[in-house]
C-alpha cells in the first residue's frame, strides 16, 4: 500500500490548529501527528516516517485540512447540461478545496424518487473529480416516497430538500398539510429554502407596475426581500421546533434569520444554519456593478446582514457553508432583470473566499475546517469522511493561507466560463488535494483522473 507523508506544515481540524504531519496509505488517513502533541511521541512518528514513507511532501509554512464537504450545489445534470455537468464542475471544486458534494434536486427531471437519485449517481459514477452525493426532493405530493426513503434508504441519500418558496425549477411546496408531513419525518435531514412566494409575487406586481419590463437589477432585495425571507423562515422554524425535525436553514441571507435561529435552536438543537460565501462576500452596492451576475434567491442584502452572517460564522451560529454553486450561461443571464434567471457559479472560489473572510475578520481557521467540512459529515451522517483522523477517508486540502490570487476568467474550469468573483482579490491558495488517497491536485493544476466516489449517509432515528 502507498504510503504519503505530508509534513512541516499547520494542521486545522474544527478544535485545534497546530504543526504537525498526516500520513496517508491507500485510501485514507493513516495518522495524523501534531508536532507537540502525543508526549513526544507523535514527532517520532513524524521521523520515522520522514525515513519511510514512499512519498514525502515538506509542506512548510501552508495549511492540511479535511476536504470540503458542499451540501448546497446545482451542477445542472440532467437536463440542463449545457450550463454546467458533473465533471465539469466538480473539477472546478476541487481548486475550492471541496472533495464532496451533495447536488440539490431541481435538475430536469427533478430528483424527487429513490430511482432518480440512482440515476444521477450512475451519471457521477467514473466522471466526477469529487465525492458525490444527492438530495431527494419534495413535492406537493410525494410524501409517501420521503417517508420511505427516510425510513429505509438512509444511506442512499443525504437529505429531503424542500422549496418553501420557489426557485429555479419550481418544486415550490406550499400545501400546509404536506409540510407539515415533511417536517415530522425522522432520521433525515430537512433542507429548506426559504422565501414566501406570495410576498415575492405582490413585490414583484408592485415593481413591474413602476417599472414596465425594465426593472433595475438593484431592486432583486426589495422584490425577493427581507420580508419574504423572515416570513418563511419563520415558518420553517417553528414547524421544525413543533415537531423536532432536523432542520437544516439553507442559504440564510439577513440579519434577523440568522437571529431566529439562533434562538430556535435553544429549543430544538437538531436545527443547524447555512449560509453562503456569496451573502458573506457580496452586498446591495453590488447590484449597480454586476447586474445580473450578482442575481440569486434569496437576493444579496445590505452590508449590515453581511456584517451578521461573518459574526455567526465567527460566533458558531452559521453551522455549515453551502456554495449554492448555480451556473448559467452568459447569455441566459443577458436580457434584463425579469429573463435573468438567478444564480451564479462560485465552487471555485468557495476556501479561497472563506480563508479571505477569515483574514479580514479574525476569524479562528478552526471555525473554518467547522463549517466547510466537519458538521456537514456531521449533519449528514457521511460515512467515514469530513475529518483529519486516523481512519477516514484520505480527502485532503493543502492551501497557503498567505498567498495572494486575483480571480480571472481564463482560470475559471466552470464549463458557463464567468463568475461573479472575478478581478476579486483573494488571500489563500489551494495547492494540492488529495481525493480518496489519490493526488487529485497538484501545484494548483487538477490531474488527469477522476478520483470521486459516491457518499454514503447514516441515518438517525433518534431524531
Ligand atoms: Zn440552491
Amino acid at each position: 500500500m502507498k504510503t504519503t507523508l505530508l509534513y512541516g506544515g499547520t494542521l486545522v481540524t474544527g478544535k485545534e490548529c497546530g504543526l504537525g504531519a498526516v500520513l496517508i496509505a491507500g485510501d485514507r488517513i493513516a495518522g495524523v501527528y501534531f508536532e507537540n502533541g502525543g508526549d513526544g511521541k507523535d514527532r517520532a512518528c513524524i521521523e520515522e516516517w520522514k525515513g519511510k514513507a514512499d512519498e514525502r511532501v515538506d509542506v512548510a509554512g501552508k495549511i492540511i485540512m479535511a476536504g470540503g464537504i458542499d451540501a448546497h450545489v446545482h451542477f445542472r445534470e440532467p437536463g440542463m447540461s449545457h450550463k454546467a455537468d458533473m465533471e465539469t464542475e466538480s473539477r472546478a471544486a476541487l481548486l475550492g478545496g471541496v472533495t464532496s458534494f451533495i447536488d440539490m434536486p431541481n435538475t430536469k427531471p427533478a430528483t424527487v424518487t429513490l430511482e432518480s437519485v440512482e440515476e444521477k449517481a450512475a451519471m457521477a459514477a467514473g466522471r466526477s473529480y469529487a465525492n458525490y452525493g444527492f438530495h431527494l426532493g419534495a413535492t406537493n405530493d410525494n410524501l409517501g416516497e420521503l417517508e420511505d426513503a427516510a425510513g429505509n434508504h438512509g444511506k442512499d441519500f443525504g437529505g429531503i430538500k424542500v422549496f418553501m418558496g420557489s426557485s429555479t425549477g419550481n418544486m415550490l411546496v406550499d400545501s400546509a398539510e404536506t409540510l407539515e408531513g415533511i417536517f415530522s419525518i425522522k432520521g433525515k435531514p430537512v433542507l429548506v429554502h426559504c422565501e414566501d412566494e406570495l410576498t415575492i409575487r405582490d413585490n414583484l406586481a408592485r415593481a413591474t407596475e413602476r417599472y414596465g419590463q425594465e426593472i433595475p437589477f438593484g431592486m432583486h432585495p426589495e422584490i425577493r426581500s427581507r420580508r419574504a425571507c423572515i416570513l418563511s423562515s419563520a415558518r420553517a422554524l417553528e414547524l421544525a421546533m413543533d415537531k423536532g425535525t432536523a432542520l437544516h436553514l439553507l442559504h440564510v441571507s439577513t440579519a434577523e434569520e440568522l437571529k431566529m435561529a439562533a434562538a430556535a435552536k435553544v429549543h430544538n438543537p437538531h436545527i443547524t444554519v447555512e449560509t453562503s460565501a456569496n451573502y458573506l462576500w457580496f452586498s446591495d452596492k453590488d447590484y449597480d456593478r454586476l447586474g445580473s451576475r450578482v442575481k440569486c434567491n434569496p437576493s444579496v442584502k445590505t452590508e449590515a446582514d453581511r456584517a451578521a452572517l461573518r459574526e455567526g460564522l465567527k460566533s458558531g451560529v452559521v453551522d455549515t457553508i453551502g456554495s449554492d454553486h448555480a451556473p448559467h450561461l452568459p447569455s441566459e443571464k443577458e436580457g434584463g432583470y425579469c429573463s435573468a434567471p438567478s444564480g451564479m457559479p462560485s465552487i471555485q472560489q468557495a476556501l479561497p473566499v472563506l480563508l479571505t473572510v477569515a483574514a479580514e475578520e479574525g476569524i479562528p481557521l478552526t471555525r473554518i475546517t467547522a463549517v466547510f467540512s466537519e458538521k456537514a459529515a456531521e449533519i449528514f451522517r457521511i460515512k467515514d469522511r469530513g475529518r483529519l483522523q486516523a481512519g477516514y477517508f484520505a480527502d485532503i486540502v493543502v492551501a497557503d493561507p498567505a498567498a495572494e490570487d486575483t480571480v480571472t476568467k481564463e482560470g475559471l474550469l466552470y464549463k458557463c466560463g464567468w463568475s461573479p468573483y472575478e478581478g476579486c482579490r483573494l488571500t489563500g491558495k489551494v495547492e494540492t488535494v488529495f481525493v480518496n488517497g489519490e493526488a487529485a491536485v497538484r501545484n494548483g493544476t487538477v490531474t488527469e483522473k477522476p478520483y470521486g466516489r459516491r457518499l454514503i449517509f447514516g441515518q438517525d432515528r433518534t431524531r
